[in-house]
Formats: C-alpha cells, sequence, structure tokens
C-alpha cells in the first residue's frame, strides 16, 4: 500500500504502558477526516487495498469475489470499463478524500475522453466517458482526453480546511475508533472504563457515540451533506445497477461542458464542470457544449432500457459456498463434486429466491463466514423431510 505522506500527522498518545495498549489519541481533524474517510471507500478498493498487507487477512468471502473478477477473461464483461469498474472502483466521495492529508487509497484519479470525432461531440452525441476507448453512440472511439479546467479557490480560512469535520476541530479517539470531543470528563471515563483508575474517583458517563448518533459530535461536521456522505455513502456516478436488491443510491454526475474557442487564428477546446469558467453567451468564436456522461456499463449498441450489469447477458456462471466464480462449462460442476468429495447420491437441487432479505443476509455473511451461500440460505431452507 502506497501512502502519500504530504505532511506527517501530530498525535497525542495516552498509553497503558503496563498493558502496552493506547488508551486514546487526541488529535487534529486529519487524523479523524482520515479515519471517517474509511467509511466512504468501495469494498473493492478496501479488499485491493489490504490482500497483500501483512499480516495477510481475508474478509470472509470478499477476496475470492474479488479474484474471481481479475481472473474472468474481459470477453466475459458487459464493456471493457466493467471489469476495471469493479476491481478499481471509484469513491463517491473522491473529490473530498483527495483532500485527505494522508491519502491510502491510491486509485487513478478520473479521466476524461471524448469522441475522436469533434463534430460528435459539439453536435451529435454530445458524450463524455471516464474511461478510454469506450465507444461512442456514433461507433467512434472515445480516445480523445482533456484534463479538467478548474479554478480552484485557496482555503485559507483554517476553518474550512477540514474535509468532512470542522478545521480546528480537537478530538479523542479511543482503541476501539470511537471517537469523541474532547474533554476531561471524557479521558477519564475512557480511563475508568477500562479500568486504570479508581472508579470512586471518577464520575461515570454513559457515551453514545457515533456520526448519527450523537449530536455532539454532528456540530463538528461541516455540513448535512458531510454527514450523508459518511452515514449512507452512496455508489460513485455510474456505478448503480438497475436491478441490485439492496436499493444503493448512486451520486448524481457533475454538469460537464465542452467548450471551443478562436483566439486569433488559434483554437482551442477544453473541458469544465464549472459553469462560472464559460462566457455568458455564444458566439461566433465560441461555442459550448452539455455532455452527458456515458454508462460505462451499456454496451453503446444497447437500448437506454437495458439493465446494464457488469457481465453480459446469456452467459451462466457457477459460484461456488466461498464466493468463487467462473463460467459454466459441462465439467465444472462434476470437478467442484470430486474436490468436495460428496456422493452423488447426497446431492439435492434447491431454488432460493433472492429479495431484498437474502441478499442483505448474502452480503453480510460474505463478510464474516467463508460459506457465505450456506449461511445465507441454508439457515432459511432447511432440508425438508
Ligand atoms: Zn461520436
Amino acid at each position: 500500500m502506497e501512502a502519500k505522506l504530504v505532511k506527517g500527522l501530530s498525535l497525542k498518545a495516552l498509553v497503558d504502558v503496563e498493558k502496552n495498549r493506547v488508551v486514546f489519541v487526541e488529535s487534529e481533524d486529519d487524523l479523524i477526516d482520515i479515519l471517517l474517510s474509511f467509511l466512504t471507500m468501495p469494498i473493492g478498493s478496501i479488499i485491493r487495498l489490504i490482500r497483500d498487507q501483512p499480516p495477510v487477512v481475508g474478509i470472509g468471502c470478499m477476496d475470492n469475489l474479488y479474484e474471481s473478477v481479475e481472473n474472468l477473461d474481459v470477453q466475459f464483461f458487459r464493456t471493457e470499463a466493467c471489469k476495471s469498474m469493479l476491481l478499481q472502483p471509484r469513491n463517491g466521495a473522491a473529490a473530498q478524500c483527495a483532500s485527505l492529508k494522508l491519502t491510502i487509497d491510491d486509485s487513478e484519479p478520473l479521466q476524461y475522453f471524448c469522441c475522436e470525432s469533434e463534430k460528435c461531440t459539439i453536435s451529435q452525441h454530445k458524450l463524455l466517458s471516464h474511461y478510454r476507448n469506450a465507444i461512442c453512440g456514433c461507433g467512434r472511439l472515445m480516445s480523445r482526453k482533456f484534463d479538467l479546467t478548474e479554478n480552484k479557490q485557496l482555503l485559507l480560512d483554517a476553518r474550512n480546511r477540514g474535509v468532512f469535520v470542522k478545521g480546528l476541530a480537537r478530538m479523542i479517539v479511543s482503541d476501539e475508533l470511537k471517537i469523541m470531543p474532547p474533554g476531561t470528563a471524557t479521558s477519564f471515563s475512557l480511563l475508568s472504563n477500562l479500568g486504570l483508575t479508581d472508579g470512586s474517583t471518577i464520575e461515570e458517563r454513559v457515551f453514545k457515540i457515533g456520526v448519527d448518533q450523537d449530536p455532539d459530535f454532528e456540530r463538528f461536521l461541516k455540513s448535512d451533506d458531510h454527514k450523508a456522505m459518511l452515514i449512507s455513502p452512496k455508489v460513485a456516478p455510474g456505478f448503480k445497477l438497475g436491478n441490485q436488491p439492496l436499493g444503493v443510491e448512486e451520486y448524481k454526475h457533475q454538469q460537464h461542458f465542452y467548450y471551443s474557442y478562436h483566439i486569433g487564428y488559434s483554437y482551442a477546446a477544453k473541458l469544465t464542470c464549472q459553469e462560472t469558467l464559460l462566457p455568458s453567451s455564444e458566439s461566433d468564436s465560441f461555442r459550448r457544449t452539455l455532455l452527458s456522461v456515458m454508462d460505462p456499463k451499456l454496451h453503446y449498441m444497447d437500448n437506454a432500457t437495458s439493465s446494464g450489469g457488469f457481465v453480459i447477458e446469456s452467459t451462466m456462471f457457477k459460484v461456488t459456498d466461498n464466493l468463487i466464480i467462473t463460467p459454466i462449462s459441462p465439467m465444472s460442476g462434476l470437478t467442484v463434486l470430486s474436490k468436495l468429495k460428496v456422493p452423488f447420491s447426497d446431492i439435492e437441487e434447491r431454488v432460493v429466491h433472492v429479495g431484498k432479505e437474502e441478499a442483505s443476509r448474502l452480503l453480510v455473511a460474505s463478510f464474516v463466514t467463508k460459506s457465505a451461500l450456506t449461511n445465507a440460505f441454508i439457515q432459511k431452507y432447511p432440508k425438508q423431510e
């Protein structure tokens, strides 16, 4: 894992020397923002970032799921972009996380491509792609790369410095990552809870700590939008599935303007999300076009009502109990049975319905067990006599 260390973080830690453990750390907004940003990370990024870290720890069956995607040939995906979307998913709060002092997620920054035909970009399909060589509605490649023209405001006011929490907020972080406002009583209660002081001399307090529960905490967050990014994060634009039973929401794309202009004999074409950078009206020497961002999961020949999944339709896959996914071949079922040493007489076919409840159970089982399908379905569908 490569971490971008811009500047070291200063932490004041209280350590229980006898038991060799941290009681709590007192820190400014930087560390708090880094911890809170963990809540915005897509699962695929978490798996990718931790899989090579010693000691190697898996997260239930999620590693198998990730590895299955790595091993699947790109021909099984709807578009080339689908495979990279799964292996290197975008964080819906990537713009905010880019301001963190310590960046753990080393995902590539967002890229911008337009159709190789400028005429198509300006007056025909008017498309933008975040993936190189997607195919435009006209059948040409989206191959012209642009940098986004931005007017980055200098945030000189220290109160605007924080990413999720307001700047200059000092917080206490306990060993089990509970975040709370500082205060002598807080510190004493932590000590007391850990049995480090005489309980009779310390006032006991009950903490309800969590971003969504503690209004003491809430006032340290920058806005309700920032709070929503942490407690109900959405997936990045373009990542939502049409038939996804868990009801995960998707962030909306920003507006993207393609603008071109003549200055003397020279001609330039640029891309921006900031309408304020554009002149208020068009002229002979200046044109602007509002672009639509392509759904990276859709093939250009698909119609707009297609559900746009990640894998191509009409292909059957086999999913093992520990979530290894492979395309079906006539021999694949037999191979699994022989590996598991299960006699054919003990095998029966069952049909399960996957609704929201089952999908939620499957998600939980994928995180906490090595037998996701068994845990998600067999308990609810016990063997019938
Ligand atoms: Zn085109």
